[in-house]
């Protein structure tokens, strides 16, 4: 079942304006220079440069992305922004339920789901995450944990060509550390398996499942040629245009 790889890149909360149109372009005339690339690309910057990426993106075969929604459509939620306000300023993607929202703001399973279910509704595409902490990995709970979190988070509604999954384990995020290139197969294969029983397995063939954690140019030849890796969501090394394309093309891309 070919899937076409996705390398995306999560800026967090990094990047003024003049540095993220800079990076922006970087990675739009790498991608052009790459002519017909075997990957898609997708970068999500934070929600105040939305609109400039997407202006500096124009003609690049780069997607845009959010990293975070409300599940309503608009209301009193201070702070907050709707799924349809990301359409409406050309956003494709939207990244759900990252372990950083997860610990920082509280985000459960449940809420993960809501959004999902709106952002799809509206027309985004979503990133759903998914990763253990290392004293769940250290306990053995890896798969379990994270067969929970998908069983949770993804919509009984999702399919092949609104969801993406990326499993990252929280404790490679930022860090330098990684699992074994075997230990990502594994969760990755076994992730298929539970989408497989959740979704069906048409869908479950066809979902792309990302791996992210410290994914860097030396590491993606091997992460991103394992059979159930279907990208990378980079963190980091997205806002080093060298890097991130380095990511891409060292993963054939
Ligand atoms: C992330 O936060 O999604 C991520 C994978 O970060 P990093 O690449 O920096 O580990």
């Amino acid at each position: 079942m070919a899937r076409k790889k996705l390398i995306a890149g999560n800026w967090k909360m990094n990047g003024l304006l003049a540095d993220g149109i800079d990076l922006t372009k970087g990675v739009a005339a790498e991608v052009k220079a790459m002519g017909k690339p075997e990957c898609e690309f997708l970068v999500c910057p934070p929600f105040t440069l939305l609109t400039s990426v997407k202006r500096a993106l124009r003609g690049a075969k780069v997607a845009l992305g959010a990293q975070d929604a409300h599940f309503a459509e608009k209301g009193a939620h201070t702070g907050d922004i709707s799924p349809v306000m990301l359409k409406e300023i050309g956003c494709q993607y939207v990244i759900l339920g990252h372990s950083e929202r997860r610990a920082d703001h509280g985000e459960t399973d449940e809420l993960v789901n809501k959004k999902a279910v709106a952002a799809h509704e509206c027309g985004l595409k979503t990133v759903i995450c998914i990763g253990e902490t290392l004293e769940q990995r250290d306990a053995g709970k890896t798969i379990d944990v994270c067969s929970k979190q998908i069983l949770g988070s993804v919509p009984d509604s999702a399919t092949a060509a609104d969801t993406v999954i990326a499993y990252e384990p929280v404790w490679a995020i930022g860090t330098g550390k990684t699992p074994t290139a075997a230990d990502v197969e594994e969760v990755h294969a076994a992730v298929r398996k539970v989408l497989a029983k959740k979704l069906g397995k048409g869908n479950a063939n066809k979902m792309r499942i990302l791996y992210g954690g410290s994914v860097k140019p030396g590491n993606a030849k091997e992460f991103l040629s394992l059979p159930d890796v279907d990208g990378a969501l980079i963190g980091g090394a997205s806002l080093k245009v060298a890097d991130f394309i380095g990511i891409a093309k060292n993963a054939g891309c």
